[in-house]
């Protein structure tokens, strides 16, 4: 049996979309191949070792819980994460972190995970960190001279100094509508469409609240297309599937409390060329950042033109049985408890490379 950590929550404005994936991957997952073993991240940061109902995972019940079985029994219970090369091992042969965000999608657990020798599903350290920042990911893919969309790149110290200033350059730059977003975030939390000067000003500060990296982006009238790669040197794309959002853009409301207003097409009705290219640019950007194991390509196919850019790369996708990622690998013919353990191999594989 593998002991198969399922890392879930964390610190980050995605908490809760974490909560939702972990539980749809701890029950699909073979318990007679795996034995999962639930850690939770607190908002705070926390890690508690969490072994009661799975039901108390998705809202928020487990923290109390695990908090209480910690208080009663440390021995059992106590995770370090510090020192994690032997309190890690000792409770997990694997890692699967089923997190989105900062803390958890960008680099860092990724590079706990290889200081304390702990095979992982998904990208690395690399890979994790350069698809998380927005403004880097485009300059890597603009490099490539893979279709991006007009951008510019800004520091809240440059704001900072010169505030006007800025603005100036942006609106000589970009044609409102703008989209301001915090380059390290996801969930289009902290993300903005402004449509003049006053609302540029308000969706800067918005963004700089999430981080001090921002990009800034001409507002296409465009399709949401995206795809799904799996695999580690040789890597695949799935079917293409498209988001129909509920509002105006595919904002955090619209992705998560709409109703499922918003919705998934898949395949996306889209001639045979442009699904060829999307899949081809996304296999290639994948490569481009040094990603493994899985993750989502997003696209914007551009009314009118058809158009296709390269919008963004999700290291750890929305995981639940009805997210995108899934199901265009259903679609590809792999189902969603199937596609988890390849993932489960997937990271094998690159630990014994590494070696
Ligand atoms: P996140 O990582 O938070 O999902 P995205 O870059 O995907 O960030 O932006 C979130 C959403 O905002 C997109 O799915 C899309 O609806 C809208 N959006 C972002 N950038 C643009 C753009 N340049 N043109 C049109 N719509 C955009
Ligand atoms: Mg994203
Ligand atoms: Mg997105």
């Amino acid at each position: 049996m593998i002991r198969l950590g399922v890392i879930f929550g964390g610190r980050s404005g995605e908490h809760e979309i974490s909560l939702m994936s972990a539980t749809s991957v701890i029950k699909a997952i073979d318990k007679n191949k795996f034995l999962p073993v639930f850690i939770g991240i607190t908002r705070e940061g926390k890690w508690l070792l969490y072994d009661g109902p799975v039901e108390h995972i998705e809202d928020g019940g487990w923290q109390k819980l695990a908090e209480e079985a910690l208080a009663t029994d440390p021995e059992k219970y106590g995770i370090t994460v510090l020192g994690a090369q032997k309190s890690l091992k000792d409770w997990i042969d694997f890692a699967l972190p089923v997190l989105h965000g900062p803390y958890g999608e960008d680099g860092t657990i990724q590079g706990l995970f290889e200081m304390a020798d702990i095979p992982y599903g998904g990208c690395g350290v690399l890979g994790s960190a350069a698809a998380m920042d927005k403004s880097l990911a485009k300059e890597v893919f603009a490099k490539k001279e893979l279709p991006i969309c007009r951008h510019l790149s800004l520091y809240k110290e440059e704001l900072d100094e010169n505030f006007d200033r800025v603005i100036g350059r942006v609106e000589k730059y970009l044609p409102y509508p703008i989209f301001v977003k915090p380059a390290n975030m996801g969930s289009s939390v902290g993300i903005s469409k402004a449509k003049n000067r006053e609302e540029l000003t308000a969706a800067l500060e918005l963004a700089m609240k999430y981080d001090r990296r921002l990009i800034l982006e001409e507002g296409l009238d465009c399709r949401e297309i995206e795809t799904g790669v799996l695999g580690n040197y040789r890597p695949e794309a799935a079917a293409v599937g498209e988001i129909l959002p509920s509002a105006e853009f595919y904002s955090y409301e619209a992705k998560y409390f709409d109703g499922g207003m918003s919705k998934i097409c898949i395949p996306a009705d889209l001639p045979d060329e442009v699904t060829k290219e999307v899949r081809e640019i996304a296999v290639e950007a994948y490569r481009l950042l040094d990603c493994c194991g899985f993750a989502r390509v997003d696209f914007f196919l551009e009314r009118g033109t058809n158009k296709v850019y390269i919008n963004e790369i999700n290291t750890i996708p929305g995981f639940t049985k009805y997210s995108m990622f899934p199901l265009l690998w259903a679609e590809k013919g792999l189902p969603y408890p199937e596609l988890i353990e390849k993932i489960i191999q997937l990271g094998f594989e690159r630990y014994e490379d590494r070696k």
